[in-house]
């Protein structure tokens, strides 16, 4: 299968006061399918726009960005995108949250729910299923929005600092199921962040970036055993 290739990619949003910021210029990568990346730099430099760009939810203003063979486009069936504040029903139950995209989708629910337990199962929810997520503390939530990324079975996983809201120890144990998820499921993930060690620790390849305007300065291979 094809990965994602992004070519002479740019954007310069219009600002209100009828300037111009350049988030992003020239970005020129190659992603190849199950790997790892991470987006990392500071604030400003252009890791969001980049990564919404990629899910479709973004125009570009100039270059291409191709994800599996085809330009990159919002409601993508093969694609799912984790915000850093997970937007769920607090009315309803995890099992419900996580058949979310199932729904809209109009996917079939019977073989989606025996997906769905198995996400639970590794996510550390099986318990909590039939709980409201407003019982839920920060970390769980970010749990249920995983295992809501993954009901679907998309190759591609965008993930926008998810877990940069949590508390230090919350965000390690996290990072630590993710890369296990990852090494089990190994989805293609591009993963924005500050954090350096959380960038090294979970990717094959570290895309370092620098704002103003946002350009990829360096790529890291890294090369640690997985847990
Ligand atoms: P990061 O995710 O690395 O913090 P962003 O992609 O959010 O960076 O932003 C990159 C640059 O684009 C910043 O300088 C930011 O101020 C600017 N920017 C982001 N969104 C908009 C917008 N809607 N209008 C104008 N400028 C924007
Ligand atoms: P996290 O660190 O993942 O945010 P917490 O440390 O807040 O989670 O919660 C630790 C444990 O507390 C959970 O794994 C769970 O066993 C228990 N817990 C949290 N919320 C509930 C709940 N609504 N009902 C029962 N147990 C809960």
């Amino acid at each position: 299968r094809e990965g994602i290739t992004i070519q002479s990619l740019s954007k310069v949003y219009d600002t209100a006061d009828g300037g111009e910021v350049t988030a992003l210029r020239n970005i020129d990568l190659q992603i190849q399918p199950g790997e790892f990346v991470s987006f990392l730099g500071p604030s400003g430099c252009g890791k969001s726009t980049l990564l919404h760009i990629i899910a479709g939810l973004l125009p570009q203003t100039a270059g291409t960005v191709d994800v599996f063979g085809t330009p990159a486009a919002p409601g993508r069936q093969d694609s799912a995108i984790m915000l850093q504040t997970p937007v769920l029903f607090p009315w309803r139950s995890v099992l419900d949250n996580i058949l979310l995209p199932v729904e809209i989708l109009g996917l079939d629910r019977t073989s989606a729910t025996a997906r769905a337990h198995e996400l639970l199962e590794l996510t550390h929810l099986t318990e909590f299923a039939q709980k409201n997520v407003w019982e839920l503390s920060g970390g769980m939530r970010q749990r249920v929005s995983l295992a809501r990324a993954l009901v679907t079975d998309p190759a591609l996983l965008l993930m926008d600092e998810p877990f940069s809201a949590l508390d230090e120890f919350t965000r390690e144990r996290l990072n630590i199921e993710l890369a296990r998820l990852h090494e089990e499921l190994g989805r293609t993930t591009l993963f924005v962040t500050h954090n350096i060690s959380e960038a090294v620790f979970l990717s094959d390849r570290v895309v370092c970036m620098r704002p103003r305007p946002g350009e990829v300065i360096d790529i890291i291979d890294v090369d640690l055993p997985r847990p």
